[in-house]
């Protein structure tokens, strides 16, 4: 009887003692990384860290967001919010959702923080620059002027109560390309850090926030910026130029060393230029670190625009706000003061 006892007695207190053990010491959460899916016309990749089932879970419902971003604003799919604006809003006023018409209001913000360097209405010439990379042959003059004359972010009306878009000029069309990224990456993290997540980063083409712990136990998230004299297409082998440490930040890379084509010589790239309404030449790569990714990703497209000299005396003006550049043609890196505190050294 004693005996019998003392073995009940011996298992509650082990069972006791794996009990305040569990509790004292956290298991150390794993990580989940989804892999390269193709979303928004590219690849796009999170990593969470919590456990395998929740993690999974949050993945999937990040993932999901992104998707219904791009369903409103691609302006490829027959159905967006973005196609029907170009389809009827010079006809009449458009109603749109409130994502939309954030983006929007967002865009419109940094064209005229960026004096027109970040215009969303950039879409004809977008059109015409893209049927010349395709045909290889280059739009005549007149057609550079027409297609300039519907672009204009002044010639876009906002209604912000009733949320609707009005084009002022016939012929207009939005393309939010350069910023709708941004906005997605955003939109999935606020769902990931909701859903319980020690920490996460969401990759889309390259442009990328994260928050919290990495995968890596006490570091930070290593982002390694490409060498865009590189053309390497392998994202696994890619050379780096530099490594960035971020905590809770957003960094996106816009540049043409992945997406240009060649018309004779010429390297026409896929961000073009307003003022002039050609394709942006002055940097290969521009990196914007910064707090949100739609702030990182209308920055670096603007930055790309406005070369290298006018977009560091842009940024320097804007707190918590920092820039990688390499320009074209040249060797070395140009970087806003505070950049340093982001590169791994
Ligand atoms: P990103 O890769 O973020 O630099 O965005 C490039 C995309 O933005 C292009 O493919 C166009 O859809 C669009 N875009 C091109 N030029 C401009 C511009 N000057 N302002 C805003 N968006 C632009
Ligand atoms: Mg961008």
């Amino acid at each position: 009887m004693v005996k019998f006892l003392r073995i009940i007695f011996t298992v509650t207190a082990v069972v006791l003692l794996v009990s305040v053990l569990m509790f004292i010491i956290p298991v150390r959460p794993g990580y989940t990384d989804s892999g390269y899916r193709e979303v928004m016309g590219t690849f796009g990749r999170i990593v969470a860290v919590g456990d395998t089932v929740s993690a999974k879970r949050s993945i999937e419902n990040a993932f999901r967001q992104i998707e219904a971003i791009e369903a409103l604003m691609s302006r490829y799919k027959e159905d967006s919010v973005i196609t029907r604006i170009n389809r009827y809003a010079f006809e009449d006023v458009v109603s749109i959702d409130d994502d939309t018409f954030r983006v929007i209001k967002k865009a419109i913000e940094y064209s005229e923080l960026t004096d027109g360097a970040f215009d969303i209405t950039i879409g004809p010439l977008v059109e015409l620059w893209s049927k010349a990379a395709e045909t290889k042959i280059r739009p005549t003059q007149k057609q550079i002027g027409q297609a300039k004359s519907k672009v204009g972010f002044e010639k876009l009306i906002l209604d912000e109560d009733a949320k609707t878009v009005r084009f002022s000029t016939e012929g207009m069309k939005l393309d939010l390309g350069g910023i709708a990224k941004g906005y997605a990456i955003d939109k999935a993290i606020e769902i990931l850090q909701h859903e319980g997540m020690a920490g996460a980063m969401v990759d889309i083409g390259g442009d990328i926030r994260c928050f919290g712990v990495s995968y890596k136990k006490n570091k930070k998230w290593l982002i390694g910026l490409q060498d865009p004299d590189v053309n390497q297409m392998d994202i696994s082998t890619q050379n780096k130029i530099l490594v960035l440490e971020l905590g809770n930040s957003a960094v996106a890379t816009s540049g043409h060393y992945r997406r240009f084509v060649l018309i004779g010589d010429q390297k026409v790239s896929h961000i073009l230029d307003p003022k002039t309404a050609r394709p942006a030449v002055n940097l290969d790569s521009t990196t914007i670190i910064t707090e949100r990714a739609v702030d990182a990703d209308a920055l670096a497209t603007a930055a790309s625009v406005l070369g290298p000299s006018k977009a560091v005396e842009l940024i320097e003006t804007i707190a918590q706000v920092e820039a990688v550049m390499i320009p074209a043609g040249q060797t070395g890196i140009i970087k806003t003061s505070g950049a340093d505190k982001y590169i791994l050294k």
